[in-house]
Parts: C-alpha cells; sequence; structure tokens
C-alpha cells in the first residue's frame, strides 16, 4: 500500500459485494462499528493503515486495489440475468461485481491489444425467429451449425467472460458497458448447456439490448427462443431431422449443432417434427436417460480465444498472468476465474477442426511492429 494515498470508498463496497458481504458482517470481521465501515464506503472517513489492511485481508484483495479511481457499479438493471430461481440482492451483487471487475480486465487488454469490434445488430421488437435469422445472416452463417460460440462471439466484438462455480445460481449474464457487449457463462454447466446459455445471452443483446427492458419471463421466453432458432436455425433442422424423431435419433442428431438432447427435442417440437405426445415421450425417454440433469457423451467445453491468443502473447513478452493480476491490482486466482482458467493452462486441448467456418478473429497487437508492449498505454483505435 502506498503511504499518503487515500482510499477509495467505492472500491470498498465493490469489494465487499464481490465476497458476497453486508456491511454488518465486514464490520464484525474486522473489528470496527458498522457506522465505521458505513462512512469509509461513503467518503466520510478515511480507515487507518491497519483497518485498511484487516479490509483488505478479509475481501482477499490487495490493499492496493483500495487506492485506485472510482469505480462505479454496474446497475442492476442494465443487465439480464439468467439464473435458475429467484437471486437474492445478495447473489446478484456478486455478480454485478464480477461483471465491474471483468470490465477492468477488459480494458487492460484492449489498451495493449486491438480486438474486434461490436458487431451485433441492435433490432427493435423483431420476433425472435427472425431475429436468430438476421443475425445469422449478417454473419455470414447461414444454416451452418455453430462450431463454437464462444469464438464466434469473441469475433464478433462480444467480449466473453467465465463465471466461477461459486455462482451456481446464477446461469449467465450479459450487459453493454459503453460501447461493448459483454457476456458471462457459467462453467458448472454442461458445455451444451452453455452454448445455449451464449446463445440466449445474445439474444437479450440483440433484442433487449437498446429498451434495456431485460427483465421478466417475456424477455426470457424471446432469447430461448432466440437461442434455439440461432443454434437450430430451421431449414438445417428440417433437413436432417425425419418426422417424429426417436429418441436414439435426438441422441445422435444433437451432435450436429452441438445442443443438448432435450434443447433439440424442443426445438423439433416447435418446428412441428414431433407432436405434442412425441415430444412428451421423448422428454420423458431422455429423462430416464440422465439427460436432464447432465449430457452423457457430450462435448468438450468452450473456452476464449481471445484470452488464450493474449496471455500466449503476454507471456511470450515475459509478462506472466500473475504480473497482469498485479496490474489489475487483483489476486491471480480471481483473474483466473474470469478468463475461463486460461492464465493457469496453456494447453486446453480444443477441437479446432470441427466442422462450420471458424470465426475470423481479429487479434491485433496495439505496436504494429512488435507484439504487445506491457507498459505501453495506447488506445485501441
Ligand atoms: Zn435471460
Amino acid at each position: 500500500m502506498r503511504d499518503g494515498t487515500l482510499v477509495t470508498p467505492s472500491r470498498i463496497t465493490l469489494a465487499r459485494k464481490r465476497r458476497g458481504m453486508t456491511i454488518v458482517e465486514l464490520a464484525r470481521r474486522i473489528d470496527v462499528s458498522t457506522q465505521s465501515l458505513s462512512n469509509y464506503e461513503r467518503g466520510r472517513q478515511q480507515p487507518s493503515k491497519e483497518t485498511l489492511k484487516r479490509v483488505a485481508d478479509a475481501l482477499k484483495f490487495p490493499p492496493d486495489f483500495f487506492q485506485g479511481e472510482d469505480l462505479e457499479e454496474i446497475q442492476p438493471d442494465s443487465v439480464a440475468f439468467r439464473a435458475r430461481s429467484k437471486m437474492s440482492a445478495g447473489k446478484r451483487d456478486v455478480a454485478l461485481s464480477v461483471g465491474r471487475l471483468a470490465v477492468e480486465v477488459e480494458r487492460y487488454i484492449s489498451t495493449r491489444f486491438r480486438l474486434p469490434e461490436a458487431d451485433i445488430p441492435t433490432l427493435e421488437k423483431p420476433a425472435p425467429e427472425i431475429a436468430a435469422e438476421m443475425v445469422r445472416s449478417r454473419w455470414g452463417l447461414g444454416q451452418i451449425p455453430v462450431s463454437n460460440m464462444v469464438h464466434l462471439l469473441e469475433s464478433r466484438g462480444i467480449r466473453v467472460f467465465s463465471l466461477a462455480p461459486e455462482y451456481a445460481e446464477v446461469d449467465a449474464f450479459s450487459f453493454w458497458q459503453e460501447d461493448k457487449p459483454f457476456i458471462f457463462l457459467n462453467t458448472l454447466k454442461s458445455a451444451e448447456r452453455s452454448r445455449f446459455d451464449a446463445a440466449h445471452e445474445l439474444g437479450h443483446l440483440v433484442m433487449h439490448g437498446l429498451s434495456r427492458n431485460v427483465a421478466g419471463p417475456e424477455a426470457e421466453q424471446e432469447a430461448n427462443a432466440f437461442a434455439s432458432a440461432f443454434l437450430m436455425p430451421r431449414k438445417s433442422v428440417v433437413a436432417h431431422m425425419p418426422s417424429g424423431a426417436f429418441v436414439d435419433q435426438i441422441i445422435k442428431g444433437r451432435r450436429i449443432w452441438k445442443v443438448a438432447a432435450l434443447a433439440l427435442a424442443y426445438r423439433l417440437h416447435d418446428l412441428n417434427i414431433l407432436s405434442d405426445w412425441q415430444y412428451r415421450s421423448a422428454c420423458v425417454e431422455l429423462s430416464k436417460r440422465g439427460y436432464r440433469s447432465s449430457e452423457p457423451g457430450g462435448i468438450q467445453r468452450e473456452t476464449s480465444q481471445i484470452f488464450d491468443k493474449v496471455f500466449r502473447s503476454l507471456r511470450g513478452r515475459g509478462v506472466n498472468p500473475s504480473e497482469v493480476a498485479v496490474a489489475l491490482n487483483i489476486t491471480p486466482q480471481e483473474l483466473s476465474q474470469y478468463v475461463f482458467g486460461l492464465t493457469i493452462t496453456t494447453h486446453h486441448g480444443e477441437g479446432h477442426n470441427t466442422e462450420g467456418p471458424r470465426p475470423k478473429l481479429r487479434l491485433i497487437s496495439s505496436t504494429n511492429d512488435d507484439l504487445p508492449d506491457s507498459t505501453s498505454r495506447r488506445a485501441h483505435g
């Protein structure tokens, strides 16, 4: 900690919410009154150096984290949450603070690398099926299955981050931060469901990004319908799946679009390839075979292409992930949670030779003659 530097109140609040603690809990933990802690967070009083050390220890942030520029919180009403059940305010705050810190990680990267700019059509109230077709058409995907959702989104300027397993309640969430779209994916879910979540969040960005009308069952339904249509385009499904498809054909067919068997069954019903009765019995049979809780024989998890390249490139320059964490004033563990663990493992066994076009990733070093310079502070263009 640098002496003589003031503590930034918003950073105490952010770190506290990141750890899911209330003011009362943290005050007890660091042995000050709730009034004092409240005063620190409102900027009415500065904690002593010793107190700040206790705050830092209790919240597992380096003391330097608390002395930096103001970190404005992300407003809850601008965020689309995909949650398994009604979320408590505390859990929501944890997710929002993760989002805020990820924005800092993104800022670190985008000042050193030129990342793709957002290429997302924001559409005014189209039907989800049409919206999905429009996005596919704009991105030149036609009817082809998406080989890797995370890579595709990244290539279109969406910043995709991972959520640590501690957020079992939150499947995914997304928001716009200035002109950049962010999506967060839970790494606890099966790879197929995570792809669906990614497409669901894309649906929010496309259909609800401008109106900010992202809450409520209607928006959820629209995002689900978008995801289903985006991952399993009508013509492609009709061409590949027989009318009244059997469960074995569904289990085989899910590999074409890399979706969960249940998601394909739902889509088949949606497209009248399965009757009501056939759909219901397919769901019963799939549940019996364990496809409700997991995805037996499923695909490998998708991870970020951008983070992989960025950390590789930084390593080549002699900058280790732990130094990136130091620059961001967070712990290496914290950083790792946001970037699909790619700071720890360099080899993640991703299948690159999958069907479908590989998204073109423009990842350009901000210094055009050399690898990125860790000390350069040039803005991206
Ligand atoms: Zn949603």
